[in-house]
């Protein structure tokens, strides 16, 4: 067994958690993958609801839905993550964040720390007991230090007889090997 980058262990969760028939979030849809990943969890009786701001990524994400016949039980939504309440209304099992910039994409284009933390709030108003949000924290980036720091100072600051808070890291690796964050509803 090896242990496992932030973004498999972002997976590990996520399959312990969702289960067939749960409503969750991907806010950054990107390429899609964990769009695909949390539609196959939750099967046709439940939904995925994908964000992305890039009219790219959500055509790209669309595709890989299409192709993968989960059409049915996703949603891909051309808009900021922070006005997740217009579009999703029941309550929520998990919701993933994947922060920073597309690496296929412009790299200018990358999240901000007040709407990843007005999402991350709005998600929690909806979230289920036991239910997660999970953020991998990239900040190697302009700007991504400063989201970096806003994001743990808000993790750290929620009450522990509310949320379990969780963070993973490889902490002897160059660069800046990204961070897993998981807030879990108690
Ligand atoms: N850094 C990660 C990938 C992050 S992708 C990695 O290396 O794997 C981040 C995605 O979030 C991008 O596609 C970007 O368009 C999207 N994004 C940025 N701000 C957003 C917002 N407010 N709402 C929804 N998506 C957003």
């Amino acid at each position: 067994m090896k242990l496992q980058s932030a973004l498999n262990f972002s997976h590990t969760l996520l399959k312990e958690i969702v289960q067939p028939g749960d409503t969750v979030i991907d806010a950054t849809a990107g390429k899609g993958n964990d769009t695909l990943f949390l539609a196959q969890l939750v099967g046709k009786k439940g939904h995925v609801y994908g964000f992305d701001i890039q009219a790219k990524a959500v055509e790209l994400t669309q595709q890989l839905i299409d192709n993968n016949n989960v059409r049915k039980q996703t949603t891909v939504i051309n808009d900021g993550h922070e006005n997740v309440t217009k579009y999703v209304t029941e309550p929520i099992t998990a919701a993933i964040f994947n922060l920073g910039y597309l690496p296929a994409g412009d790299h200018s284009i990358v999240t901000k720390p007040t709407t990843t933390l007005e999402s991350v709030q709005s998600i929690m108003q909806q979230l289920k007991k036991n239910g997660v949000i999970i953020l991998v924290v990239y900040y190697g980036h302009p700007g991504g230090e400063k989201e970096k720091e806003r994001i743990l100072q808000f993790a750290q600051s929620l009450d522990q007889h509310v949320y379990n808070v969780l963070q993973y890291q490889f902490i002897n690796q160059i660069h800046e090997p990204p961070i897993l964050l998981a807030l879990q509803k108690r």
